[in-house]
C-alpha cells in the first residue's frame, strides 16, 4: 500500500488521457487558448497499461479516465479494456461532458467502465451555450440517456455552481436528477488559472441547508464511491445530492488520490505544484523495480493541503492540464 508522509493511503488515480476538450467552459479552459500538449508527448496505451499495472502493484485500485474530454482519445475502449484487466484493479470509471457518450457508451460499458460521472452545469440550453461555448445541451442529454441505457449505475452528475451564472438553477437539477435517479454533486468553483479564479464562486454551505430542508435531505453514512463529497439523501434513500467543498471545507486530510497528466506527469495536488515525471523513465528503458522507486519518491512529494484560499493566484495550470 502505498501512503504519503502525512499517513494518507493513496489507492486512487486519476487518469488524465488527453488536455484537449470539444467544450470550452467559462471556468475552465479559455476561448482561443493554445497551450495543449503535443501528440508526441501523450503517453502511448502501451506506457499508460505499464505504469498502472506498477501502480496496481502498489495498491492503487481504482482508476478514474478523465481529461481533457477523454472521449476525445482515439480507441478509448481499447485503453479501458487494458486497465479493467490489470491485476488489484477493482473500480475503474469515467468523467466525461458526455457530447459523445451516446456512441461509445455501450463499448465502454463492455470493456468494463463501471461508473460514470457527467458534466452538466445547467438545463437551460441557452445558459449551457454560454457555459461551454456551443449549444452542447441536446447532445449531452442524449449522451447521459445513452449512458443510462448502456447499464451505468449509479450516473453522478457534477455541476459546478457558479454566482450569477446558474445558481438560480441548482433546485431544478436536483428535480432532474431525482426524476432519472442520477446522483447530483454540486461542485464549488476553484481558482485554477484564470478562467477559474474569474467565475463567481458560491459558496455551497447556505445551499446545503436551503435543500435539506426543501427536499427533507439527511446526511447519508454510506460511502459513495470514496471521493470528497459529503452526501445528503432523502428520507427514503432513493435520490441523494453530494457537496464537493474544497473552498468553503477543505478535504485534504482525507485526500487519497492522485492524478496522471496526458504527457506523463505526475501531479501530487490539485492546488500545488509539486509533480513528478515518469515519460522520461518509460521512454529511457526503466525496469518495473524502478518505476515502482519513482513512484514512492514522488508519493512522498505529496504536499499536505492545496491553499487555493490563502493563495488563489498561485495555480496557472488549468483543471483541463492536471486532469480534473
Ligand atoms: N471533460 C470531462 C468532464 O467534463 O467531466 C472531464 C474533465 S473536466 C476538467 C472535470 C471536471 O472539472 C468537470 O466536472 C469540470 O466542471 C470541473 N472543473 C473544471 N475547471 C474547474 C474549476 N476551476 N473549478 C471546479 N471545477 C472545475
Amino acid at each position: 500500500m502505498l501512503s504519503d508522509r502525512f499517513g494518507r493511503s493513496i489507492d486512487y488515480l486519476r487518469l488524465s488521457v488527453t488536455d484537449r476538450c470539444d467544450l470550452r467552459c467559462t471556468y475552465c479552459i479559455p476561448k482561443g487558448f493554445k497551450g495543449f500538449e503535443e501528440p508526441k508527448h501523450w503517453l502511448t496505451f502501451d506506457e499508460i497499461e505499464r505504469l498502472l499495472s506498477v501502480f496496481a502493484r502498489l495498491g492503487t485500485s481504482r482508476i478514474r479516465m478523465t481529461g481533457g474530454e477523454p472521449l476525445l482519445r482515439r480507441n478509448l475502449p481499447e485503453l479501458a479494456g487494458r486497465i479493467a484487466r490489470l491485476p488489484g484493479i477493482r473500480d475503474l470509471s469515467l468523467s466525461t461532458n458526455a457530447t459523445r457518450l451516446d456512441r461509445h457508451a455501450e463499448a465502454l460499458k463492455a470493456a468494463g467502465v463501471s461508473r460514470i460521472n457527467v458534466s452538466l452545469d445547467s438545463l437551460d440550453r441557452g445558459c449551457m451555450e454560454k457555459i461551454t461555448g456551443r449549444d452542447s445541451l441536446g447532445q449531452i442529454l442524449d449522451g447521459i440517456m445513452a449512458g443510462k441505457a448502456a447499464g451505468f449505475d449509479p450516473i453522478k452528475i457534477n455541476m459546478v455552481a457558479m454566482r450569477g451564472i446558474n445558481d438560480g438553477e441548482i433546485d431544478s437539477m436536483v428535480e432532474f436528477c431525482i426524476e432519472h435517479g442520477f446522483i447530483l454533486r454540486l461542485i464549488e468553483t476553484m481558482p485554477m488559472g484564470a478562467t477559474g479564479r474569474d467565475t463567481g464562486f458560491l459558496d455551497l454551505g447556505p445551499i446545503q441547508s436551503r435543500l435539506s430542508q426543501k427536499f427533507g435531505l439527511r446526511p447519508q453514512a454510506a460511502e459513495l464511491g470514496g471521493g470528497p463529497a459529503r452526501y445528503l439523501a432523502t428520507e427514503d434513500g432513493k435520490a441523494s445530492v453530494g457537496f464537493i467543498t474544497p473552498m468553503s471545507q477543505h478535504f485534504c486530510a482525507t485526500c487519497n488520490r492522485v492524478r496522471l497528466s496526458v504527457d506523463g506527469t505526475l501531479y501530487l495536488c490539485l492546488g500545488q505544484e509539486e509533480k513528478f515525471e515518469f515519460r522520461p523513465l518509460l521512454r529511457g528503458g526503466a525496469s518495473d523495480a524502478e518505476l515502482e522507486a519513482a513512484i514512492r519518491t514522488a508519493i512522498e512529494l505529496k504536499p499536505q493541503k492545496h491553499e487555493f484560499r490563502e493563495a488563489p493566484a498561485k495555480i496557472v495550470r488549468l483543471m483541463s492540464q492536471t486532469g480534473g
